[in-house]
């Protein structure tokens, strides 16, 4: 059998819907972030990146690059084993210690990436607490709804952010069945926030336990960076608290929160945690040092709030329609595929501006989109850019400003 023949045909398939994905192959550049180089079949050039999930650029901060670097030192390269066999290294419990005591939990789990983390979470919630039914918001991430999937639990899907819908559904399941409510903080496409306190409210007066996805919450929003939960402080009427350590945080890897006895729990039965290698040392020791860092400082939250609205503003003033939210994230609808790429092309080669294209299955069809994620380090002078390079080009195009 031609199984490249076969691979070929799904290829081209993609291709003519305008979904086929092309990465751009950048070089970070330690110091100069949202700058990076990039390469291609026409040599290096410079480029201003403006969709980077390092919110707020700690992947470059002294004091989380030191860190890795000096467990480096201290401990070598890879965490040497799984978490059960011979992999448990002094820096991993210092981080789950740094993550209990960030979402005020008892304790933590340590995952190789936030997908992992719900993957494993999920599916093992789902498959071993007997006739659980997972009630899960209908805009959840792929990770957790391959958890649920994976569980086979019964999934009960509920409108998107929508309370009432939750509460018909809760209340038309047993009462003696354990139910877990799903739902994230901040929905990383439409860069939506949750009814978090009707949410809790509603998921506590039908018994059910919360598990809370805060991975683009995370360092971003609440006093020390605990995500939504902490700035509404309602992170103590959580179960369990999901996040990631490579987004706003700058390093990699993932993590639940919850009460001892449910990290047990997980630590004890969950596939995805155990029988994979543990994060190298240098990365636990690098996230703790970036998670320290923002628990103190405010200082990188407010400048990005202050250049998120500074390009707000400016996309208002330009007529650039871009969906409203109160989060870090600015999607500008585009609605097609191919037009998104085509937009996305243009600003990368008429004016060094990256952002990449979004396309199915990351949102629905229909509702491509290019989305910004200004970052503390981006500059006044990046904006201006950016904007000049968005009103020449949708003066080019004939987008209508209406539909886009
Ligand atoms: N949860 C949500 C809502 C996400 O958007 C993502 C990744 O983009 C993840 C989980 C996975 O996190 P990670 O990138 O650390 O694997």
């Amino acid at each position: 059998m031609d199984f490249d023949k076969l691979f070929e045909a799904q290829i081209e398939t993609l291709k003519s819907e305008g979904n086929y994905r092309v990465f751009a192959e950048l070089e970070r550049q330690c110091g100069k972030f949202p700058k990076a180089a990039k390469h291609s079949a026409d040599g290096v050039r410079d480029v201003t990146v403006w969709c980077s999930n390092d919110y707020l650029g700690m992947g470059q901060n002294p004091k989380v690059i030191d860190a890795m670097c000096e467990a480096v030192q201290r401990c070598g390269t890879g965490s040497g084993g799984t978490r059960n066999i011979s992999g448990t290294n002094h820096d991993h419990l210092l981080l789950e210690a740094e993550l209990a005591d960030l979402h005020g939990k008892e304790a933590a789990l340590l995952f190789t990436s936030g997908y992992v983390s719900n993957w494993a979470a999920l599916s093992t919630l789902g498959s071993r607490l007997k006739d659980c039914v997972i009630l899960s918001d209908a805009g959840n991430h792929a990770s957790m709804i391959e958890g649920i999937r994976h569980s086979r639990a019964t999934k009960v899907l509920w409108k998107h952010n929508d309370v009432a819908d939750l509460e018909a559904k809760l209340k038309a399941l047993p009462a003696d069945v354990p139910k877990i409510v799903a739902f994230e903080s901040v929905y990383s496409m439409d860069g939506d926030v949750c009814p978090m306190r009707e949410i809790v409210e509603v998921a506590e007066k039908y018994g059910a336990m919360t598990y809370l996805d805060e991975v683009h919450a995370v360092g971003l929003y609440g006093p020390r960076g605990g995500g939504i939960s902490e700035r509404e402080g309602l992170a103590d009427r959580i179960t369990l608290i999901e996040g990631t350590l490579g987004k706003a945080y700058g390093v990699v890897g993932g993590y639940i929160t919850g009460s001892a006895a449910l990290c047990d729990f997980i630590r004890s039965f969950a596939s995805g945690f155990i029988f994979t290698t543990a994060l190298p040392p240098a990365v636990a020791a690098a996230a703790r040092a970036s998670i320290q860092h923002l628990k103190i400082s405010s200082f990188e939250r407010m400048q990005q709030r202050r250049q998120v609205a500074k390009l707000r503003a400016r996309l208002d003033a330009a007529g650039i329609p871009h969906m409203m939210n109160e989060s870090h994230i600015i999607p500008v609808l585009i609605k097609d595929p191919v037009k998104t790429k085509m937009l996305a092309d243009y600003l990368m080669d008429e004016w060094g501006i990256y952002v990449q294209p979004i396309n199915y299955p990351t949102v629905p069809k229909g509702t491509e989109r290019l989305r910004f994620t200004p970052s503390p380090l981006h500059t006044d002078d990046d904006i201006d850019h950016l904007m000049n390079a968005l009103t020449s080009l949708w003066k080019k195009c004939a987008i209508s400003r209406a539909v886009a």
